[in-house]
């Protein structure tokens, strides 16, 4: 057949695999289907021959894969009557809230903290029509106020508590694995709340048709997801987890008080899929790590010069982790490894630029001088 379907998004994609409805309406921007990279230059420049890939999240129609989540979660929402929803968010969630609430019809509530939110973030929360409440206390203070505030008002929280949001965001791990044709040997993520590594290890474990022993929980509230595995594949992926050193409860054992990183997105001290994290990484036979916020920004900018992929960065954490693991050889020869890259580098162009040392200058607008300048560089 010379043409096929419009994609519509990861609802109508992944019906049969997600707990939604048959006459669901979908609330959907076209979220999911995001390419999966193979990176050529970095594991040369790392002299090491490993296949490395990653699944550029950045794609998604608000920037980052809160969109596979907050599909599910608004779809759901509505679905249910629901008028408004609320997040608290270090932004890309209230990007992602607003927006799929826009297109409910529905309110969106979003607590930001207050000064430490990216500027792309904030203005699309703006554009889309959000309630932007700032807060003078960081993610987690607002994180409390709002498991709260769905027992005083009629909203419905769309944080990754929602087990919604981990179904819509397990759908990456379908992708990855569709393409690959097999599960990666090592996938990384960078993680905050520890939500998108809970849901990716769900989605491999149901290509695998393997029960997680752990994660029922977080299944059952959906009536036991695990009634929509089916053996895809025979392997899982071995699950990495890294932090930024600022921001790293995992690596400490238990929350941190004051999280400060670069990485705006990760700036969190007490995730809320704490234990479900802990199991997948077990299971998996995974582990957490940290990296310094020099090591996320070169990373990013290696991504950005190296490769042509321009990431956020709190999801360079993923592959500046993985660089580390893959020189010291804990991720041996012959991998092949996914670095989930989080969110787009244009939602935070302030980073970017302070990165870029000496100012740019201006020059006469003459031929001469104009060519003078690129001879120099050549
Ligand atoms: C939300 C987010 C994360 C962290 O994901 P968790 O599920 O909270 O661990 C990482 N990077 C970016 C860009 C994000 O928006």
């Amino acid at each position: 057949m010379p043409f096929r379907p419009r994609y519509t998004g990861l609802i109508s994609k992944y019906k049969d695999r997600l707990p939604v409805s048959d006459d669901a309406r979908p609330i959907s921007l076209g979220e999911g289907n995001t390419p999966l990279i193979r990176l050529n230059h970095i594991p040369r420049d790392l002299g090491r021959d490993v296949d490395l890939y990653v699944k550029f999240e950045g794609l998604n129609p608000t920037g980052s894969f809160k969109d596979r989540g907050m599909t599910m979660a608004v779809t759901h929402a509505r679905e249910q009557g629901s008028a408004a929803v609320i997040c608290a968010s270090t932004g890309n969630t209230s990007a992602s809230a607003a927006a799929y609430a826009a297109r409910a019809g529905m309110r969106a509530f979003v607590l930001i903290p207050d000064g430490k939110i990216a500027m792309g973030k904030l203005a699309q929360a703006i554009m889309h029509g959000a309630e932007v409440l700032q807060i003078a206390g960081n993610f987690d203070a607002g994180m409390r106020i709002v498991k709260d505030m769905a027992d005083h008002a009629p909203v419905t929280i769309v944080n990754s508590i929602n087990p919604y949001r981990l179904q819509g965001q397990k759908t990456a791990a379908f992708e990855i694995v569709e393409e690959l044709e097999r599960a990666p040997d090592y996938h990384c993520l960078p993680v905050g709340n520890a939500g998108n590594i809970t849901a990716h290890w769900i989605g491999y474990c149901e290509c695998a048709g393997k029960r997680s022993e752990h994660l029922t929980d977080a299944c059952s509230y959906c009536g036991g997801n695990c009634r929509y595995a089916s053996a895809i594949v025979g392997d899982r992926p071995t699950m990495i987890g890294y932090q930024a050193s600022g921001s790293a409860p995992f690596m400490r054992g238990g929350p941190v008080q004051e999280p400060d990183t670069v990485a705006t997105a990760i700036r969190i001290g007490d995730p809320q899929s704490w234990e479900y994290a802990w199991h997948a990484s077990r299971e998996s036979g995974g582990w957490f790590d940290e990296c310094s916020d020099e090591e996320i920004l070169e990373a990013q900018r290696w991504l950005a010069a190296r490769e042509g992929v321009f990431c956020e960065p709190a999801s360079a954490a993923s592959v500046a982790g993985a660089m580390r693991d893959i020189r010291n050889g804990r991720i041996p020869e012959g991998s092949t490894v996914v670095c989930t890259l989080t969110g787009h580098g244009l939602k935070d162009p302030d980073v970017a630029i302070r990165q870029s040392g000496d100012a740019i200058k201006t020059i006469p607008a003459e031929l001469d001088t104009v060519r003078r300048a690129i001879l120099d560089k050549l």
